[in-house]
């Protein structure tokens, strides 16, 4: 098993008060507040990512995602809108004030990435080192999954590689990985939530879409992160799952989210948190 030789700048050691990943808007991931970011696995249109935008606000999420440059495993699957698709997620965002996070699959997609505040790696770009070697010279937050048959301390060492090209604004996720169970899309490891906490500071969210592959699950899975330890979510919502061009059967409809968030919100206290919500929706609830 490969280990983390001591000193990396990825262990906990190295900064046992954790790390807290600044998003503009004083957005904070890894500090108190249990951040949600949520919207469509990919943008389609844009009346689809409008329609998702408002959903995500609605519910009191500060960060709207969309993929734009997909990594898909069939070729001839939809591969996202590219750069039209990140001017149409950063539209609809603005309207709304929220932020956004989105994948990026090659350094040469950078500069239509401006004004994205959160930088996705993908699960399987996690040890793309060409990938992760020219992130890590930018100032700017990054995500990075968890690979689907990676282990803790080789996902670790991925992020070792932007912290050690000097990039320090990672949040870790993880996503499912691959098991025997058939009946899931892959397998929820929370444990690896646990150790990742213990053996890193960096802030460790969960994606319970991609783990479940199935809608039914995503509000079990995403509470039981939540009590887990998690510092977020990273899920997927759609306006009309329906018709989704890309992993419509575990995408969220807008009212499950609402109840994903009410649902969290004891939880999230129960374990010394505050739940991030939109300044404009405590109002409302008030
Ligand atoms: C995604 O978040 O849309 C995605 C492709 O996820 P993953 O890299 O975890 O498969
Ligand atoms: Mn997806």
């Amino acid at each position: 098993m490969q280990q983390i030789p001591t000193g990396s700048l990825v262990l906990r050691e190295t900064r046992p008060s954790g790390t807290v990943v600044v998003l503009p808007g004083r957005v904070e991931v890894g500090g108190r507040d249990f951040v949600v970011m949520a919207g469509p696995c990919a943008v389609e249109s844009a009346a689809q990512i409008e329609d998702a935008a408002e959903a995500v606000a609605a519910a009191g999420c500060p960060i709207l995602r969309g993929g734009a440059f997909k990594p898909r495993t069939s070729p001839y699957s939809f591969q996202g809108l590219g750069e039209q698709g990140v001017r149409l997620l950063l539209a609809a965002a603005r309207r709304r004030g929220l932020l956004v996070i989105t994948e990026v699959l090659d350094p040469s997609e950078l500069p239509a990435l401006e004004g994205v505040a959160l930088l996705q790696i993908g699960a399987r770009n996690m040890q793309n080192f060409a990938l992760l070697k020219a992130l890590a010279r930018l100032d700017r937050p990054l995500l990075l999954k968890r690979g689907p048959a990676a282990t803790v301390e080789e996902w670790l060492l991925a992020a070792e590689y932007l912290l050690a090209g000097g990039n320090g604004q990672v949040v870790l996720c993880e996503r499912g990985i691959r098991t025997f169970e058939s009946s899931t899309r892959n397998t929820l490891d929370l444990s690896a939530v646990v150790l990742a906490k213990q053996r890193t500071h960096l802030p460790v969210i969960v994606d319970p879409s991609h783990a479940a592959g199935r809608r039914d699950l995503v509000i079990g899975l995403s509470l039981a992160a939540a009590a887990a330890g998690a510092d977020g979510l990273l899920v997927e919502v759609h306006p009309r799952p329906g018709e989704a061009l890309c992993d419509g059967s575990q995408a969220l409809m807008p009212a499950d989210l609402r109840e994903l968030m009410r649902r969290l919100s004891p939880v999230v206290h129960a374990v010394g948190r505050e739940l991030w919500r939109a300044p404009q929706q405590l109002m409302v609830a008030k």
